[in-house]
């Protein structure tokens, strides 16, 4: 059984792992803080036993975090506070569905804990939502359709708001499925993710949208186009060198490349999409911090991360122009994106009003059903064509 004891008194972190010793636990490791335990977490943790009072990150932010990195161990939560502070946080992590043995209050007894951990290894119970164990069958024919080329893309324009030219595409797979048709990528991608497939998926996303740039460019039709990268993805060292091969092979510059990130979780380590964003950026490739304002510490990302491009989420897009606070939050991220020098793109602009509100404001490109959906290529040169009048 391999525990982790999460406690920032040094004190505790001896006597609990003293205990558990005790109780037969072989692999005890112990960190003083939620940010280092997390690391450790990745590398394979059954039980995590945490302090909920520490300084920084508390014991209820490493919970949600524990939970967002899909963490399937036991969880035993510990306090000095009252009964019903570790109760509420009981049931808190419970609501992440995490698997909580039991929460021990101070001082920790070999009995207490002994107890709990009873139960420490038995199996992970099948859990609901975008959370359960991955459906092998879905993996297998994932797996098949990346390799058969079942996967295409579709492209949505990005148009300039002061002049309406079209200045670049967006790209996004869908998968034409030999029985179900056209499957929407939010049905899919969270199982490629989830089963280390998205870095295949992404280079074929990636090969095919550089290949239609390459051609739309042949026709003196230039074109940014973008890509949609997770951030799982920019562990891989090589992908600079690689993504900007395979455009240079489409006849595609850098330059021409914008890459949107999402931060989807938590990035346990940022060293390697720190070194492989910055890299890119000085390759020339674009980057584009995607549905700004949704994600999980966006504005610490701004700070660290060369991003030329800041796509505000159309949570804050459509309909703001009737709503207070989607109206204060879409200005305020586009003067703190214009005030860094980057490039403001507006998405989900679905009506006149969010278009004139979105130009009011100073944005420079908008994305939107307004405009148009997202298309296959053969399908944009006939909307281009309307579009040009
Ligand atoms: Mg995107």
């Amino acid at each position: 059984m391999r525990c982790l004891v999460v406690d920032d008194e040094a004190f505790m972190r001896t006597l609990i792992t003293r205990i558990l010793g005790g109780l037969g636990a072989r692999d005890v490791r112990a960190c003083e803080d939620g940010q280092a335990a997390l690391v450790v977490v990745g590398d394979g943790v059954d039980v995590v036993l945490c302090d909920l009072n520490m300084p920084g990150m508390d014991g209820i932010e490493f919970l949600r975090h524990l939970a967002g990195m899909n963490y399937d161990g036991a969880v035993v939560l510990i306090s000095g506070e009252d009964e019903r502070v570790l109760q509420t946080a009981k049931t808190l992590a419970q609501a992440h569905e995490l698997r909580v043995l039991g929460a021990v209050a101070k001082p920790v007894t070999p009995a207490a804990l002994g107890t709990l951990l009873k139960d420490a290894t038995r199996p992970t119970t099948r859990r609901a939502g975008p959370r359960a164990p991955i459906d092998p069958v879905a993996v297998e024919e994932l797996r098949e359709a990346i390799a058969s080329d079942q996967l295409t893309v579709f492209f949505q324009p990005k148009a300039r708001v002061s002049d309406r030219v079209v200045v670049g595409v967006e790209s996004l797979v869908r998968w034409r499925h030999p029985e179900r048709g056209l499957v929407p990528p939010v049905a899919f991608v969270g199982v490629a993710e989830e089963a280390g497939l998205i870095d295949a998926m992404t280079d074929v996303v990636f090969r095919q949208a550089v290949a239609q740039g390459g051609r739309w460019r042949a026709r003196g039709l230039d074109l940014k186009v973008a890509v949609n990268i997770s951030v799982d993805s920019l562990g891989r060292y090589d992908l600079p060198d690689t993504l900007v091969g395979i455009a240079a092979d489409a006849g595609l510059p850098p330059s021409q490349i914008m890459l949107e990130v999402t931060e989807s979780r938590l990035m346990a380590d940022i060293k390697s999409p720190l070194e492989v964003l910055t890299r890119l950026r000085m390759k020339g490739v674009g980057l584009s911090i995607d549905d700004f304002g949704t994600g999980h510490s966006s504005l610490e990302q701004l700070r660290r991360i060369p991003f030329t491009e800041l796509k505000i989420d159309r949570a804050f897009v459509h309909g703001a122009a009737r709503d207070k606070a989607a109206r204060a939050i879409l200005e305020s991220n586009a003067s703190l994106a214009q005030s860094l020098g980057m490039t403001t793109v507006a998405e989900g602009a679905e009506d006149q009003a969010d278009v004139t509100l979105v130009a009011a404001l100073g944005i420079d490109l908008i994305q939107g059903h307004f405009f148009a959906k997202p298309m296959p290529a053969e399908d944009f040169d006939d909307w281009l064509a309307d579009w040009r009048g």
